[in-house]
This record gives C-alpha cells, sequence and structure tokens, in this order.
C-alpha cells in the first residue's frame, strides 16, 4: 500500500515537473528568430525524399530539411483544417495564430460587393500592396507593441505571402516585381530601398542577360515519375517561368542572406524575426505535379539551398545557440488528375463554363433572364456571387435564388456538396468535418453566396495543371519543424495546427500572442 501511495506520488511530482519549464529558460528569449515557409509543401515530401538530403555536419555544413528534422520539434502532420488552403489565409494564418473568421483573410482574391471589383488580399488603394486586409497582429506587430526594438522583415516572390508574414509594422516586406525583374517593397513599409536591397537588384538585371540551365542526370528517388534519365532545362530567369525553376529558390535565398548580414539581424538588443516564403515550390508544383521528378529534384535543390543559409546564419551569430528556426507551408497540392485516374483515384476538373451554363439555364427557366448582365456577378475559387440587382428587380427572395442555384450544381460529377449564405447564416453547415471547415473562414462580406465544396481529388479548371483548394490531407496537412537550442528534438504525434506556431513563437519570445490568436502553445517541446 506504501509502495502504491510513494508510486502515485512520484507519478504526480513528475508530471507536474513536465507542466512547468523554470523561469530562467522562459526569460532567456532567442535573438533571431528565423520562418522558413515553403509554398505548396505537403506534409510527405519531407518523408518521401529524406534519404537524398545534405547529411548534417557534411563538408562542414549544418545541414538543411535532416538537420532541422532530427535536431528540431517536428510535427509530420500539422493541419490548417480550414474548407480552403490557399497561399494568403495560409501565411496569414502562420503569423497570427488565428482561422481566417477571426483575421479577415479566407481566400486570395474575393469580389467586394460595394465596390463591385474583385478584391486581391494584400491590395491598398493608397500604397498598391500592404496588409491592410489583415484585421489582427502577427507575432512580429506584438514584439514591437511590447516595445523592442526589434527588427521584422519579410521575403517572397509572392507579395501577398511576404506582406502577410512581416505584419504591419515590419520594416520591410520584399517581393518580386515581374514587369521590371527587381524586388519591390510599397511606401506603406518604405519610401527608399535599402543599399543592399539594389545591389541585389543590380544582380538579378546581369543574370537576366543569360540563359540559366538546370540540369539533373541519372536516377532519382524512384518514388517519382520520369526516374531514370533526369532532364535538362533552359531557362531565361526574367519570368514567372524563370523563377518557376530553381533560380527563384536561389534568389529567394541570396536575398534572405544580404538582409541577415545587411540588417545585422540577430545582433542587436532585441530578437528580430526574418521570414521567408519559397513562392517557387507553389510555381512549379502547379505546373509539374507532386509526382513529378522535377518536383522532387526542386526539393532536393532547396534542400542544399538550406544547408547552405544554415551555415552561413551559424557564421553570422557565431553559433545557432540563440536562435530558433521554423519550417512549414502554407497548404500542400492534390495529385495531378492524369495521375489520380492512372491509380484509378476518380479525380477531375470542374469547368467554371459548364456551371455558369447548368446554372443560367435553371436559374433562367424559373425566374427569368435578368434585365442586366447575367444571375452571377463574379466568381473565384468556387464562390460565386449573385447578382443583387436582379434579385431586387424581380422582387425575389435571395434564399429562393440561392436554394435553385444549389439545384443546379449539386447533381454534377466532382460536386461534394454546396452551401448558401443563408443556410450557413442560419446553421445549416455542409456535412462532416467540411461544416468546422466551412465555419473557420466564412465571413459574410466576403465569402460567395454559394460555395462549391468538391469530392476529393476534384479541382478547379484554371489555367494550372493542378491545384490546391480543398480542406482534404493533401491540402490541408504540412509539416512543421520548431528548432531551439531550449526546444526537445524529435517527431512529435500530437495533433498540432499551423496556426499553434504563433503562439508558440509569442511564448518563447515573452510577448502577448498576436490579438486574434486561438491556437496552443506547443507545451510539449519544451
Ligand atoms: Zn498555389
Amino acid at each position: 500500500m506504501k509502495n502504491i501511495f510513494l508510486i502515485t506520488l512520484f507519478t504526480v511530482s513528475a508530471t507536474f515537473s513536465q507542466a512547468s519549464i523554470p523561469i530562467a529558460k522562459f526569460q532567456s528569449s532567442p535573438k533571431l528568430v528565423v520562418v522558413l515557409v515553403i509554398d505548396q509543401f505537403r506534409a510527405d515530401y519531407l518523408t518521401r525524399f529524406h534519404k537524398k538530403f545534405v547529411k548534417p555536419g557534411s563538408q562542414g555544413q549544418v545541414g538543411g530539411f535532416q538537420f532541422l528534422m532530427s535536431e528540431g520539434a517536428y510535427y509530420p502532420f500539422a493541419e490548417y483544417d480550414v474548407l480552403q488552403s490557399m497561399t494568403c489565409p495560409g501565411h496569414a494564418m502562420i503569423m497570427t495564430g488565428s482561422h481566417p473568421v477571426m483575421m479577415g483573410i479566407p481566400l486570395n482574391d474575393w469580389y467586394d460587393r460595394k465596390t463591385q471589383k474583385m478584391h486581391y488580399c494584400a491590395e491598398d488603394e493608397q500604397f498598391g500592396i500592404s496588409p491592410r486586409s489583415l484585421k489582427s497582429t502577427t507575432v512580429g506587430d506584438e514584439l514591437k507593441n511590447a516595445g523592442y526594438k526589434s527588427k521584422v522583415i519579410g521575403i517572397a516572390l509572392k507579395d501577398r505571402s511576404a506582406v502577410m508574414l512581416a505584419g504591419h509594422r515590419a520594416d520591410l516586406a520584399l517581393w518580386m516585381d515581374y514587369k521590371d525583374f527587381v524586388w519591390r517593397t510599397s511606401d506603406y513599409y518604405t519610401k527608399t530601398l535599402p543599399a543592399w536591397v539594389l545591389i541585389l537588384n543590380k544582380k538579378l538585371q546581369e543574370d537576366a542577360k543569360t540563359e540559366k540551365i538546370w540540369n539533373v542526370n541519372g536516377q532519382g528517388t524512384g518514388l517519382s515519375e520520369n526516374n531514370d534519365t533526369g532532364f535538362e532545362k533552359k531557362f531565361k530567369i526574367n519570368s514567372k517561368q524563370g523563377m518557376a525553376l530553381t533560380y527563384g529558390v536561389q534568389t529567394s535565398f541570396e536575398a534572405a542572406t544580404a538582409a541577415l548580414k545587411s540588417e545585422k539581424l540577430g545582433l542587436g538588443s532585441a530578437a528580430d524575426i526574418l521570414a521567408i516564403s519559397l513562392s517557387t515550390h507553389d510555381m512549379l508544383g502547379h505546373a509539374f505535379g507532386a509526382n513529378s521528378r522535377e518536383l522532387e529534384e526542386l526539393t532536393l535543390f532547396e534542400d542544399q539551398q538550406l544547408s547552405k543559409f544554415l551555415t552561413t546564419l551559424r557564421k553570422h551569430m557565431g553559433s545557432l545557440k540563440d536562435v530558433v528556426i521554423v519550417l512549414t507551408a502554407d497548404h500542400g497540392v492534390a495529385p495531378t488528375v492524369d495521375y489520380a485516374q492512372r491509380a484509378k483515384i476518380e479525380s477531375g476538373k470542374l469547368d467554371y463554363l459548364d456551371l455558369y451554363k447548368k446554372v443560367y439555364t435553371r436559374l433562367n427557366e424559373k425566374f427569368g433572364q435578368p434585365k442586366k448582365g447575367e444571375w452571377i456577378s463574379a466568381s473565384k475559387s468556387f464562390h460565386f456571387y449573385l447578382n443583387q440587382n436582379a434579385i431586387a428587380d424581380k422582387k425575389l427572395k435571395q434564399a429562393d435564388v440561392e436554394q435553385e442555384f444549389k439545384l443546379a450544381l449539386k447533381d454534377l460529377p466532382g460536386v461534394f456538396a454546396v452551401a448558401t449564405s443563408t443556410e450557413i447564416q442560419n446553421g445549416k453547415l455542409p456535412p462532416g468535418e467540411l461544416g468546422q471547415q466551412l465555419q473557420r473562414q466564412y465571413i459574410p462580406e466576403i465569402s460567395g453566396d454559394i460555395i462549391l465544396i468538391p469530392r476529393p481529388f476534384f479541382m478547379e479548371k484554371d489555367e494550372n495543371l493542378v491545384t490546391h483548394m480543398t480542406g482534404f490531407s493533401y491540402d490541408r496537412v504540412v509539416p512543421l519543424v520548431i528548432y531551439g537550442n531550449k526546444i526537445k528534438a524529435g517527431v512529435y504525434a500530437e495533433k498540432a495546427q499551423v496556426i499553434d506556431l504563433a503562439p508558440t513563437l509569442s511564448f518563447i519570445l515573452g510577448v502577448l500572442p498576436p490579438a486574434t490568436s486561438s491556437g496552443r502553445v506547443l507545451k510539449e517541446i519544451f
């Protein structure tokens, strides 16, 4: 009996000692947080290609993905758990720790019913590009709100990625201007680019004069198509297509390295944040697909570039003991329709022209043709916005038009469910997890009157070979790694949401979580 009592006492005290961390550990904040996001980096890329990653410590290098996976707290399955995974909301979720319903960015683009124009998530009437549509603070904003003289910089080829990671109070957000082929910011951040950016831009202009070659020979891992022969791609870098190949990754890391050194990040009195997003991965992924050899080889190239960057970072800081490094993604991607079909998985693309035709025929039969325009004012990302004038002219009820619209789409192959604004606002949600996923991103002023939810492996037909825009695992699940001196290395099977990252970083930095943060502090990693 006494023994049982002792064992119980021991277990209880062991649990207690795990539930808290010593104040000294809590109060020693890192000097630099590097957040690396890879755009469209699905959860399985780290595991599929790990055998070919740079070995940590080889040739005096820190290592890339393998280093982070073995030395950091690695969650192989971190989740987004929203209905539609895409770049702008993904990046905003990473640094605000909150779902779109709270932080205001559910989509990349939406229809603004007031101006009757499409609105881009990072668009700003005054400055061109800014985080104005983001209705929350980021980790970087809260560092600054706490009074620290921290520097916060965001870098990505895509402006929306740079801006959403950087936040409202950032010192600089940099993105690629494809027209002039230079790194660009907006007056929202600064009117004059720092000298180090001008040097980068000069190099870009020089590089633009020569043709580049991406050459891969021999066998791959055997897990991708075109395993044996490799490929050769000649490209001009001063184009979107050029930036979708290795050069885009290289130039992004060059910009991050220049920021690190020139801004002396991590060497000041307070913690700094350097956030980088590799947009190239998404651009290549859309064009070639998740099972392509190109995707495999780009991932290996990213790994080598990451190792080089981390080695430079170690030299810059003297060691990595005061650095926290994060690796994650904004979303994943579906297999291509062709790949899925060959694998006997039902898959397909939903063509907007077909959808429009079905809807117009049904609504015209039922309610007559609108006096002006058509029944749909705008549509994007499976959100359909109704012609409000037509509804008013004909003195119809919005709910009745929505129901007819829904019936027109309901039985189409590839359609899982159709949600209408009236139903959603009355609490009638689509089945299963879809309902909760929808609630996390539904904003009446922004979301469509009708939202189409595709079945797994179905996607919208656009200019891409393949895309991401669902809450299914291939789009929703991404890796999350947090490396740091005081963080327990290991693979974590605990459920982690991407929105847990921001409050965890806030905890590490000793500042408030972002205003709308609802994630948990990942306490098991301390
Ligand atoms: Zn994408």
